[in-house]
């Protein structure tokens, strides 16, 4: 373990509501560290729709969901948020009035006096693959995510999968891993057509395999896999060995550890908030965007952005107890506009 990350806010949660709350507490001095189970930054925008258009952002007639997160990664830019990606909180614990202590999965350890939930529909968790047996393999040899593409080095590396995680990952490890074997149940894929050429042509080129079937069960000690048994689309029996297997089987959300956190729910899914800041049950954690709710609302990525505005006022009470919050807009505050890194509008001349 690390030395503990002190900041002003943790906000749990890298979706378009979490983004764009960076630039809310950022224009009142707030620095904030972003964790997202995810390995990429954007929420279901990113995951679960990149390419779609959306129509109902204010002031943006239309843009597609990756280009929404690609225009709030710009707009936050001058606060320098820090990101954890790769990274599930597990525990949010109460260490003083108000401070938290955050810990995530991967054993680094956040202190801030405010914590913003902005967890969405909760975290993604990979769908299990139907093999018997898997369980003592997870998170030695069998593993759902790529976080270090070091790690399968040298490895015989098994991807399962027909989509855009499976595909990219065989493209990626493709290079790094001694021997890669592709496995799909069909010859058809979901994965983006570019990515399925250049799949095939790395087939073709004797560079990795591709082999139609499923696994059906695994060999191996101790954790460590040494075999993969397949059965093909014909039922014929075959093996494959392997010492990684990465079955990419697509994703589930589930509240998953927020609701270990001592806070309130509402049908053991949303955190219920008041709705002049978003604060939860807990003083100092805040939930915003689709985790949160409160008589009338709107799953929609405006209402998470208001939401994030009114949050980042009570914020500043807590980190700046002393200071007064003067009102101000960004188009005619210079010190505001400092803060953005742009350059105050020149002054008039006056008529001669
Ligand atoms: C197909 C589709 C189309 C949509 N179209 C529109 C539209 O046109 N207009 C509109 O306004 N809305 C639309 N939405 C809804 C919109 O995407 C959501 O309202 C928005 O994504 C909510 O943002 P968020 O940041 O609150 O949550 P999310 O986008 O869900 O992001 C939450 C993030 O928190 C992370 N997380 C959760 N728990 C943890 C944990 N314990 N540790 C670390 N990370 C965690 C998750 O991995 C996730 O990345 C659509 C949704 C879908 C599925």
């Amino acid at each position: 373990m690390g030395e503990v990350i002190k900041t002003d806010v943790v906000i749990i949660g890298a979706g378009p509501i979490g983004l764009f709350a960076v630039f809310e507490l950022g224009l009142l001095d707030m620095k904030c560290h972003l964790i997202d189970i995810l390995d990429k930054i954007g929420g279901q925008c990113a995951e679960l729709y990149p390419e779609k258009p959306i129509y109902d952002i204010p002031g943006i007639p239309v843009t597609s969901a990756q280009g929404l997160i690609d225009a709030l990664l710009e707009q936050i830019k001058p606060f320098g948020a820090q990101y954890h990606l790769g990274e599930m909180v597990q525990t949010v614990q109460k260490i003083g009035d108000p401070l938290f202590r955050v810990k995530t999965d991967q054993g680094k350890e956040f202190e801030s006096k405010v914590v913003v939930i902005a967890a969405g529909g909760g975290s993604f968790q990979p769908k299990r693959p139907p093999i018997p047996g898997i369980e003592p393999y997870e998170g030695k040899s069998v593993h759902y995510a790529v976080r270090k593409m070091e790690a399968f080095r040298g490895k015989r590396v098994l991807v399962v999968g027909g989509g855009d995680s499976a595909l990219d990952w065989t493209l990626n490890l493709a290079p790094i891993a001694s021997h890669l074997t592709l496995l799909h149940r069909r010859s058809e894929f979901r994965a983006a057509p570019d990515s399925v050429n250049k799949m095939t042509a790395l087939v073709g080129d004797g560079k990795i395999d591709f082999v139609l079937g499923q696994v059906t069960g695994l060999q191996g000690d101790n954790g460590q896999i040494s075999k993969a048994i397949g059965k093909s689309n014909d039922g014929s029996a075959f093996e494959i060995a392997c010492d990684a297997l990465l079955p990419f089987f697509g994703l589930t959300m589930k509240l998953g550890p927020v609701a270990n956190w001592g806070l309130e729910l509402k049908n053991n899914e949303l955190i219920p908030v008041e709705t002049s800041a978003f604060e939860t049950s807990v003083p100092g954690i805040f939930a915003i965007g689709d985790i949160n709710w409160y008589p009338g609302k709107l799953k929609l990525i405006l209402s998470g952005f208001h939401e994030g505005a009114l949050m980042a006022q009570k914020a500043h009470r807590y980190i700046y107890p002393d200071k007064k919050l003067v009102f101000q807009y960004t188009t005619s505050s210079t010190s505001l506009q400092k803060k953005l890194g742009v350059a105050p509008a020149p002054a008039t001349a006056p008529a001669a």
